[in-house]
């Protein structure tokens, strides 16, 4: 009996195209190779924590009332029937666990993160949502002042137009925090009660447990109420305010465009103050999606068992990217040269060869089940090689051989010696 891959996760390969193409592993290449350079250049350090964490993390971090940890989470219990365990959701939680399991708030409390790695959520079947999904984030620990924020909002920035991606639009938002939030829900639990007949069944349900969630229900009923709801970032106390302000005056100085949306409230409970989402289009396309969210948490790592220590971080969606980035076509993977056996003799010479264009950087490949010509050059086509030569006994006694172009077609003889100098040289010019 054929075994498939479970419902929801995938498999990221070189060869996929078509619907699948969004898992072609270029794609995948490219993305972590920009997402690496914009790491390194604003100063931040990678880190990995375990995919499986205490479910009671997530429960605590994300809240128990979010769908994410109420519905979605994959929970066992472990082998030994005493901890139950979860696939990690989302990012952050881990993170933050880390960072005080380790000390790092007496240490150092400033600490500058970034990840990369998969998340899991059991949710329902549709289009770009995968129930194993990948995440590159980052966590900056330890700032309090606004130009953190507009710091990690241009990393973002860097990694999308990096990219190449455009129609990227930043949408901003402010929760506030424990002295203005309690009012602001007030607030709006009554402006919602008062509606409470428009509502989803779903959000009649939420207006009593966590009333902010109601806000980004894609119900067109739950829309049309919220539309007018009163705005949590006018109703924020001094120092929030101020904050806010800071935040929008940095990232116009930076020169990203955005636009407020009082609705934007993310999935997440541990959010306060700023909060974000990136939207960014194909290229030559004109429909954006969301590719990222997050916003500030300065009462999460207290609320975990830290110290109180302000924190703001974002995950951004791999999946989406690559969605995104394969409208600008798969990148080229191509080896340089590529060696095809000639004479059984050969083997030893072409497998030298290959190791020394390796040694100078090439990316060089030979088939080594040998057989006909035709075949290994057709091969050599296929892989898309720029260059291709033939070991045979002639090659071998004289120590010479032709170096094919396998664009323009034509043949140039070096010496073997010369052979991997000369195809670096041409490639590189
Ligand atoms: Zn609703
Ligand atoms: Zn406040």
């Amino acid at each position: 009996m054929k075994i498939n891959s479970v419902k929801g996760m995938n498999d990221v390969l070189p060869t996929a195209e078509g619907d699948s193409v969004a898992f072609n592993g270029r794609l995948w290449e490219r993305a972590e190779a920009v997402f690496r350079d914009v790491m390194r250049r604003y100063a931040f350090d990678e880190v990995r924590t375990p995919i499986v964490e205490e479910a009671q993390l997530f429960s605590r971090a994300v809240g128990e009332a979010t769908d994410i940890v109420g519905k979605e989470m994959y929970t066992f219990e472990d082998r030994s029937g005493k901890k139950l365990l979860a696939l990690r959701p989302e990012g952050t939680a881990g993170a933050v666990r880390a960072y005080i399991e380790h000390g790092l708030p007496m240490r150092d409390p400033v600490q500058r993160w970034w990840y990369f790695g998969s998340m899991f959520r059991h949710e329902r079947q549709q289009k770009h949502r995968y129930r194993q999904f990948y995440q590159v984030g980052v966590e900056l620990f330890g700032v309090a002042q606004p130009e953190a924020d507009a710091e990690v909002l241009s990393l973002c920035n860097a990694i999308l137009v990096d990219l190449g991606l455009e129609g990227i639009e930043l949408r901003l938002n402010s929760l506030g925090d424990e002295q203005c939030r309690p009012a602001y829900l007030e607030l709006l639990s009554a402006f919602l009660r008062e509606r409470r007949e428009q509502l989803c069944p779903e959000c009649r349900d939420r207006l009593e447990r966590n009333p902010l969630r109601v806000l980004d229900c894609k119900n067109e009923g739950c829309q049309a109420v919220v539309a007018d709801a009163p705005a949590s970032h006018e109703h924020l106390c001094a120092p929030c305010s101020e904050h806010f302000a800071r935040v929008r005056a940095s990232v116009d100085r930076l020169g990203i465009k955005y636009r407020l949306d009082k609705n934007l409230v993310r999935g997440l409970d541990y959010y306060t103050r700023t909060s974000f989402e990136f939207l960014a289009s194909a290229l030559g396309s004109a429909q954006q999606t969301a590719v990222c969210g997050g916003g500030r948490y300065d009462g999460l790592v207290k609320q975990l068992g830290g110290a109180d220590t302000p924190a703001i971080g974002f995950g951004m969606g791999v999946e989406r990217i690559c969605a995104l980035l394969a409208q600008q076509g798969v990148p080229a993977h191509a080896p340089a040269l590529f060696l095809a056996i000639g004479d059984e003799a050969a083997r030893e010479e072409v497998l030298a060869l290959a190791t020394e264009a390796r040694s100078k950087g090439l990316a060089a490949e030979a088939d080594f089940r040998g057989g006909k010509i035709a075949r290994q050059l057709g091969r050599a086509d296929k892989r898309g090689a720029r260059f291709a030569v033939v070991i045979g006994g002639n090659e071998l006694a004289s120590r010479r051989a032709k170096l094919k172009d396998m664009r323009g077609g034509e043949e140039t003889e070096v010496a073997l010696d010369e052979l991997v100098a000369e195809v670096a040289r041409r490639v590189g010019g």
